[in-house]
C-alpha cells in the first residue's frame, strides 16, 4: 500500500548525503510512524474495532495512529495526561488533523498493564513494540536494494532516535552497514536502555553519537533552530524540528563517520512543525 520513498542526494556544510525521504511515503501515513504502524495497516485483524494509545497531544504517533484508524475504520481513543490550555484553544498540527480524523481524545492516566476488550488494539508510547519491525524490515530491504543499483558496497547510515525503536530494527537487517543515531528523548544511557528491552543482543544494537552538552527533549535551543533553518537554505528540504536538529548537529560533529558515504534518514514528522515553529519565532525572531 505504501510506495518506496525517493533517495536524494543533498550537500550541507560541504559534505555530501543521500537523504531517504521516508516524509514523502504517502500523503497522509508517512515517516517513521508509518514504518512503525505498517504491520496494522497491511495484516488481517478481524476482532479489531478500536485503537488505544497515549502519549504528548502533539506527538508524531497519536497524529499517525489516527490515519491507520481512519484507513481501517476503526475508533481511536487517545489519552494524555495534561492537555495545555493554548492547544485546546488554538487548534493546530498533530492534534488538530488527529481530531479531524475523528480522534477521541481523554485527559487522564492509561496503564499499559490494563486488560483491554478482544476488540481493542493497543499501541505503546511512540509505537515502542516488536511489530514496529515489520515495517522497518522493509525500510531495510529498500535501501539494501537502492544501495546495489548504485553500487555503494560502502555505506553508514544515520537517524536520530526518541525510543530507539527505528534504529534498533534498522541495524538489526542491515547487518552489513552501521547504523548511527543519537538520543532525543533522555542520554546515551536511557536510549541503551531502550535498545535492550527490544532485543538483547547487544551485537545488533546501532551505534550512539551524542554530543557533550544535556538536551531536553522539546525543549527551545537556539543551536536547534539555526540548524533547522541553515538545513532548509542549503538543501530546500524542510525537517522536523524536535528530532532532526539534534540529529544534525550530532552527525555534522562527528566527521569520522561522514568519510563513508552516508544516508540519513527523513522520518516524517514536519507536520509537528506547526506547534514548534510559531515557538521558536517568538523566542528568536524570524
Ligand atoms: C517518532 C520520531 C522519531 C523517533 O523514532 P523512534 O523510533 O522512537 O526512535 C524520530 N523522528 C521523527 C520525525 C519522529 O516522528
Amino acid at each position: 500500500m505504501i510506495k518506496n520513498s525517493p533517495v536524494e542526494e543533498i550537500s550541507f556544510e560541504g559534505y555530501s548525503f543521500y537523504l531517504k525521504r521516508d516524509d514523502l511515503l504517502h500523503p497522509d501515513f508517512s515517516g517513521n510512524k508509518a514504518r512503525k504502524f505498517y504491520y496494522f495497516l497491511e495484516n488481517d485483524f478481524p476482532d479489531i474495532k478500536k485503537i488505544i494509545s497515549y502519549g504528548s497531544a502533539q506527538s508524531n504517533a497519536m497524529y499517525s495512529l489516527s490515519v491507520l484508524a481512519k484507513m481501517r475504520g476503526w475508533e481511536f481513543e487517545y489519552f494524555v495526561d495534561h492537555l495545555a490550555d493554548y492547544l485546546r484553544d488554538n487548534l493546530h498540527g498533530n492534534y488538530k488533523t488527529a481530531l479531524e480524523n475523528g480522534m477521541k481524545l481523554t485527559v487522564g492516566s492509561l496503564k499499559s498493564t490494563e486488560a483491554f476488550d478482544i476488540d481493542t488494539l493497543f499501541i505503546e508510547e511512540g509505537g515502542r513494540q516488536k511489530e514496529a519491525e515489520y515495517g522497518i524490515k522493509l525500510l531495510a530491504q529498500e535501501i539494501i536494494e537502492w544501495q546495489k543499483e548504485n553500487k555503494l558496497d560502502e555505506l553508514n547510515i544515520f537517524l536520530p532516535s526518541g525510543t530507539g525503536t527505528t534504529a534498533l530494527f534498522l541495524q538489526k537487517h542491515l547487518p552489513n552497514n552501521t547504523v548511527y543515531t543519537n538520543p532525543c528523548v533522555g542520554d546515551a544511557a536511557y536510549l541503551k536502555k531502550q535498545f535492550f528491552e527490544l532485543e538483547e543482543d547487544e551485537k545488533t544494537h546501532p551505534t550512539i553519537l551524542s554530543l557533550e552538552k544535556k538536551h531536553h527533549f522539546g525543549k527551545l535551543y537556539r543551536e536547534n533552530y539555526k540548524i533547522w533553518l541553515k538545513l532548509q537554505q542549503q538543501t530546500g528540504v524542510v525537517f522536523d524540528l524536535l528530532y532532526d536538529p539534534l540529529g544534525w548537529r550530532t552527525l555534522t560533529a562527528h566527521p569520522e563517520v561522514l568519510h563513508k558515504p552516508i544516508l540519513y534518514i527523513h522520518q516524517g514528522g514536519v507536520l509537528g512543525n506547526e506547534s514548534m515553529l510559531p515557538r521558536y519565532e517568538r523566542k528568536y525572531g524570524m
